[in-house]
């Protein structure tokens, strides 16, 4: 059954012990513990987008330090795939700065870029935007396991934030999506002026999805030099966590990923975070354009708290 709002709600106004308490609980219930998913992403094709995401480096409203890069060859994108695998990474990531996905012969590299990627035995997940149901169709038999689709906020707060698109269209092609074989990838930004409603609201969406979500990643606003949030400060760790734990419990059997702005948190946030009920890291350089952890203080990190990783099945003790 559904947590209604009011729920989620109540939740939130619990103590912090309280909460995570009851969140790890229901974790324990659903998923190994002790054991996360390894995830990598690529920027395939960066920066020129024509949305005006108010968080995003790679709009062309703004300044930023991103470069604009044309489509990777599949060859290229071949080879960072073989090294994530060579890390130990399951899931891997192919993000492009897209409002809509092309068509013709940019969506046919595309597909070979996907099939190669597959080849390697990496789970495929994209990133693209705005998706047709063909389309979709089309990359589920190229390879691809999972469609990344972030709601971002609530609809309220959503018009502050993004006016090149609405909150409703999004979630319809969330809705078209989950019609298809595809796995469904849906989270969103903390930490962007948002309030604590807006948060427990973009949550309650995420789960409304009928199945939810099997990947939910949570990023903390990154805050990028150019864009109209540039000066935003980090989100209070406890903050995060709370919004974890609740995210555990609206969404028991989620992948729940700790995604942008990992590499701003220190290593206790994230241990509560994984004791709250995340279970998936991004590692390699970068999530999309946002950096990531060093490798070897993530590796270090996960030994220190005795975790294991699904993939490959590495257990870094
Ligand atoms: N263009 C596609 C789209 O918007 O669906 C996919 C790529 S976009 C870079 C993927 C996600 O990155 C966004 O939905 C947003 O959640 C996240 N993101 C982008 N910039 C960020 C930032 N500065 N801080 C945190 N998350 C960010
Ligand atoms: Fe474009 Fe995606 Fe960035 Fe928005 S988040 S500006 S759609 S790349």
């Amino acid at each position: 059954m559904n947590l209604s709002l009011a729920d989620l709600e109540h939740l939130y106004q619990l103590p912090f012990n309280e909460l995570i308490k009851q969140s790890h609980e229901i974790y324990r219930q659903h998923h190994a513990v002790n054991t996360i998913h390894l995830c990598g992403s690529l920027s395939i094709k960066t920066g020129n987008c024509p949305e005006d995401c108010a968080y995003c480096p790679q709009s062309v409203h703004y300044h930023t330090y991103v470069s604009k890069e044309a489509l990777l060859d599949a060859d290229d994108v071949l080879k960072v795939a073989r090294y994530a695998r060579t890390l130990g990474v399951g899931h891997f990531c192919l993000g492009a700065a897209w409002s809509i996905v092309p068509k013709g012969s940019a969506f046919q590299k595309l597909l070979d870029i996907v099939r190669k990627v597959h080849s390697t035995g990496l789970q495929v997940c994209c990133s693209l935007g705005s998706i047709s149901e063909e389309q979709a169709q089309a990359l589920l038999e190229a390879g691809c396991t999972t469609y990344n689709y972030n709601l971002d906020t609530s609809p309220e707060f959503y018009p502050k934030i993004i006016t090149t698109r609405s909150f409703e269209s999004r979630y319809q092609t969330l809705q078209m999506l989950r019609k298809t074989k595809l796995k469904i990838s849906c989270g969103g930004i903390l930490g962007m002026g948002e309030s604590i409603a807006d948060r427990l609201k973009l949550i309650q969406y995420i789960s409304q999805l009928s199945p939810q979500p099997e990947m939910v990643p949570l990023n903390a606003l990154v805050a990028i030099e150019g864009t109209p949030l540039g000066q935003k400060s980090f989100i209070d760790p406890f903050e995060y966590v709370r919004i974890v734990a609740i995210a555990r419990m609206a969404m028991p059997r989620s992948i729940l990923a700790m995604a942008a702005g990992r590499h701003q948190m220190s290593f206790e946030t994230q241990a509560l975070a994984f004791f709250s009920g995340a279970n998936a890291i991004y590692i390699g350089e970068r999530i999309l354009v946002t950096p990531t952890p060093a490798l070897n203080a993530d590796l270090d990190m996960l030994k220190k708290l005795g975790m294991k990783t699904y993939e490959n099945n590495i257990d870094i003790r």
